[in-house]
């Protein structure tokens, strides 16, 4: 149950693929009854569905022409955030190869940023709907361009071969490295360590000390919530 007295509460993490985001994200809202949503997500949901309709992300004029027609409508299972695409949670179906190969260059667009803009500040209004106490939003540009006045910011870092490993063990081929060169590099909102945000480098640290970490510092304005 929301406490009125609460303050709204906006919780940024960033960083690179397979640094962690997802899990930390995940148990940080339901430590804090907040919605979880993974932007990456939603940049997966609009690439598989721009590949079903035959467009190529070479093509930004294509892009731009499918994109309202998409079948694209909001959701929330449980505590996640859900893009659903013609009606159903697309979740099984957005770690495929063709998904994580294609990805990075629709995010690369403007057209598709754009698009997704306020989309992704709308999720503060799902949350409130849903009855959660705020939201913890991870991506790439959350503290820099989509939440820039978010309550709390993180950077997750990690070895690139720690990062692989994890993949490994999810049963995973994604170049990591050739992703997050393309999203450091790109003009539009680039992959960068949002001003004012708390680096954490979570090579050698458990799920757990990492949660430990945010919570310690989400816990100066919001305590947790009771089923926690
Ligand atoms: O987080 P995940 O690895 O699932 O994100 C997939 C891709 O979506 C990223 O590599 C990036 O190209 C794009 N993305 C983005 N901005 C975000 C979240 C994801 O450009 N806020």
């Amino acid at each position: 149950m929301i406490d009125s007295s609460e303050p709204f509460v906006i919780i940024a993490i960033d960083g690179g693929a397979a640094t962690g985001k997802s899990t930390t994200a995940g148990a940080v809202s339901a430590r804090f009854h907040l919605l979880h949503v993974d932007t990456g997500a939603f940049y997966r949901t609009i690439t598989l569905a721009l590949l079903e309709a035959g467009v190529s992300p070479c093509d930004a004029a294509a892009v731009a022409r499918a994109l309202p027609g998409l079948a694209i409508t909001t959701g929330a299972r449980g505590r996640r955030a859900v893009m659903e695409l013609n009606g159903g949670d697309p979740a099984a179906r957005l770690r495929e190869p063709r998904v994580n190969e294609n990805v990075s260059h629709f995010a690369a667009l403007d057209e598709v940023r754009d698009f997704l803009l306020e989309y992704q500040r709308g999720q503060a209004d799902v949350a409130l709907e849903h009855g959660f106490r705020g939201l913890v939003m991870e991506g790439r540009d959350i503290g820099s361009v989509i939440f820039p006045d978010a309550d709390f910011r993180f950077f997750l870092q990690a070895e690139e071969s720690e990062r692989t490993r994890r993949r490994a063990l999810q049963g995973e081929t994604d170049e990591i490295g050739k992703r997050d060169a393309m999203d450091a590099g790109r003009k539009s909102a680039p992959l960068i360590c949002p001003p004012g945000a708390m680096t954490i480098n979570t090579t050698a640290l458990s799920l757990d000390e990492v949660v430990e970490t945010i919570s310690r510092e989400v816990e100066t304005r919001l305590p947790r919530a009771c089923s926690a």
